[in-house]
């Protein structure tokens, strides 16, 4: 199960115009959280909120649609969510929260959900979490030094950044530059080098841009409340669906793409072992291995 389990996977956007017109893609995560907070399934949601400087995000409890749409778009460095869910449940009130994580935030967060230490009647007030796909990430120094330098481009006048069909794109008012992906790598997180998970497998609903067309996105409904919030706002009108396109660019591109993450992080953390060096996944045997049932 490269994806994880899941009920069902499609195509799908928000039918909202403005969410359109600001999100990264088909607009599911702010769409969701936006139904969410209006149908009162959750009180409020942790997003990557924005901050004094531009494309630096701020974890931020958003108590209104307004300040999850101001939350739109991908930022491509961290946005420390989980340390922000304290502060929604203990200061916020929040009692049925909504969550946006990437994928080692995602397991992070189930963690704290299994083993609540610290966080005792804080990590089971999630009542949504919207995984978002990652691949890689970046300290935000090192996001503006390869914006400048490999894009020629002023950081400042970035209007938007996106990850697609093997390279990284940078659009400014005028122009769209893009340069191919991998010269992206030596910028990344080192972390992120052993991450195993590219679609937030643990995730409620996860949802990503690889394997759908342009302005659409892929959506994976993985568990009864996730698959049950996704129908009631798809049957509102608010989302939009159509079935996944199984050929080699819709989900045979997305299990291609998770399969060779999980296979590129297993052979680094196999020479990490190899030198002494600590490594998050500490398993050897077949049956704990992630790529046994692949
Ligand atoms: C670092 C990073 C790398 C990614 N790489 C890929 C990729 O390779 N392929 C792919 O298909 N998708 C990738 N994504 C996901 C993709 O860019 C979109 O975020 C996703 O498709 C959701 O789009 P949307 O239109 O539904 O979201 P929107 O409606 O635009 O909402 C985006 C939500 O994401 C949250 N968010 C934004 N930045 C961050 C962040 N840094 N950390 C945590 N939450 C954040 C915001 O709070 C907002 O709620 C990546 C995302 C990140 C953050
Ligand atoms: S690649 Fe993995 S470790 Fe890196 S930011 Fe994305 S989810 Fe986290």
């Amino acid at each position: 199960m490269v994806l994880g389990t899941y009920k069902q996977i499609v195509h799908a956007r928000s039918t909202d115009k403005q969410i359109q017109k600001i999100s990264q893609d088909g607009g599911i995560a702010t769409g969701l959280l936006c139904f969410a907070l209006d149908e009162k399934i959750i009180d409020g949601a942790v997003v990557a909120g924005p901050s004094d400087e531009m494309w630096k995000p701020e974890p931020t409890v958003a108590l209104s649609s307004d300040e999850i749409l101001a939350a739109a778009g991908t930022k491509y460095t961290l946005s420390p969510n989980l340390w922000m869910v304290k502060e929604a449940v203990r200061q916020n009130g929040l009692e049925k929260a909504g969550i946006v994580t990437i994928p080692c935030q995602t397991m992070g967060l189930r963690k704290m959900q299994s083993y609540p230490i610290g966080v005792r009647f804080v990590a089971d007030k999630i009542a949504l979490d919207i995984g978002i796909f990652c691949t890689e990430n970046f300290p935000f120094e090192s996001l503006k030094t390869f914006i400048t330098a490999k894009a020629g481009v002023n950081f400042d006048l970035v209007e938007k950044m996106d990850i697609g069909k093997g390279k990284f794109w940078v659009h400014t008012a005028d122009d769209v530059i893009s340069f191919p992906i991998k010269e992206t790598h030596g910028y990344e997180q080192n972390g992120c080098k052993v991450c195993l998970d590219l679609v937030s497998e643990l995730s409620d609903i996860s949802t990503g841009s690889i394997g759908a067309p342009d302005n659409w996105s892929s959506v994976l409904t993985r568990t009864e409340p996730g698959e049950t919030i996704f129908s009631q706002a798809v049957d509102a009108g608010l989302i939009e669906t159509k079935p996944m396109d199984e050929g080699k660019f819709g989900l045979e591109m997305l299990t291609k793409l998770a399969k060779s993450k999980k296979e590129k992080a297993m052979k680094e953390i196999d020479q990490r072992k190899e030198l002494g060096l600590p490594v998050p996944y500490k398993a050897s045997s077949e049956k704990e291995d992630p790529l046994a049932n692949v």
